[in-house]
């Protein structure tokens, strides 16, 4: 027995919930058929009975909740195809506005990073961008999680920057010595108790997301290291949740930071881009 793409589509648009219901049964029966999802409909082609119970039983997962990411293992970050599973956060379209913003500030400064951190790097997406962008770069990726890492590196693997970065076991900086010209962060920031969509509290490292009843916490460790970490001209690029602005931007001011912002397209303020102030920095974490 054989089935109609364009009825089984319309099918399971009507199961899905939200604004990409057509969207996400779309990735997930180009994922069943090993296919694009732009030759979908191009391909006219039956489908038989064994992928059609596939397909249904991931409609099924994704009605529960699981993130089409988690559903097909992929998500495309930087136009990077990454590996993604529960052990890490599934890379967000936002987040590409950390790499918008360190691409700006050394073309503007007309140089390239040499040596890139990111701290908390899951699966890798940050880091693995960043390189993509400079291919002279080297890099360290950090994460508290051993999953995450493996995650990261199968994906450095994969698309071939292997020989230029090195994974570590690290609570944020901790095990780290060094200065790097480019820090990268997406550290989690959603307060505790905060209101997440079920698909994202469910199914979504919570070490990954939540940062103290205010979502600051993983700010308060990241910022007193970075004067150790941070070449003398370099830039650190951390990420924010929305709202955040305000109180981010004044504990870096605070520790001799000066901070700039960039806005997503949604006109959020996501990525604080910090160098060291003229004045210089106060209170590094360590001899330095
Ligand atoms: N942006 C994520 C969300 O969807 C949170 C990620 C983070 O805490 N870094 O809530």
């Amino acid at each position: 027995m054989t089935f109609d793409r364009h009825a089984l589509l319309r099918a399971a648009v009507e199961l899905l919930p939200g604004p990409t219901a057509r969207l996400d049964a779309e990735v997930l029966l180009a994922h069943v058929l090993g296919c694009e999802r732009l030759d979908l409909l191009a391909d006219r082609g039956p489908i038989d009975g064994r992928a059609v119970a596939r397909f249904q039983a991931l409609i099924a997962r994704r009605r529960q909740g699981e993130p089409v990411a988690h559903l097909t293992g992929r998500r495309e970050f930087w136009s990077l195809d990454l590996a993604v599973t529960p052990d890490v956060l599934v890379p967000r379209p936002e987040s590409e506005t950390l790499i918008e913003a360190a691409v700006a500030f050394f073309t503007a400064k007309g140089r390239a990073p040499a040596s890139i951190l990111d701290l908390g790097t899951g699966s890798g997406a940050l880091l693995l961008a960043a390189l993509s962008v400079w291919p002279d770069a080297w890099g360290v990726g950090l994460d508290r999680s051993v999953a995450a890492l493996r995650v990261a590196s199968g994906n450095a693997r994969t698309l071939g920057f292997g020989a230029r970065v090195s994974f570590l076991a690290s609570d944020w900086g901790d095990a780290l010595e060094g200065r790097f010209d480019l820090v990268l962060a997406n550290p989690p920031y959603v307060p505790t108790e905060a209101d997440l969509p079920r698909e994202v509290r469910l199914y979504e490292p919570a070490m990954a997301l939540f940062a103290g009843p205010d979502g600051l916490a993983a700010y308060r460790r990241i910022l007193p290291q970075l004067p150790r970490l941070l070449a003398p001209a370099g830039v650190a690029v951390l990420e924010l949740g929305a709202g955040q602005q305000g109180v981010v931007g004044a504990l870096a001011s605070a520790m001799g930071f000066r901070p700039r912002f960039l806005a997503d397209l949604a006109g959020i303020a996501r990525a604080v881009l910090l160098t060291r102030s003229p004045a210089g920095l106060g209170k590094p974490d360590s001899a330095d």
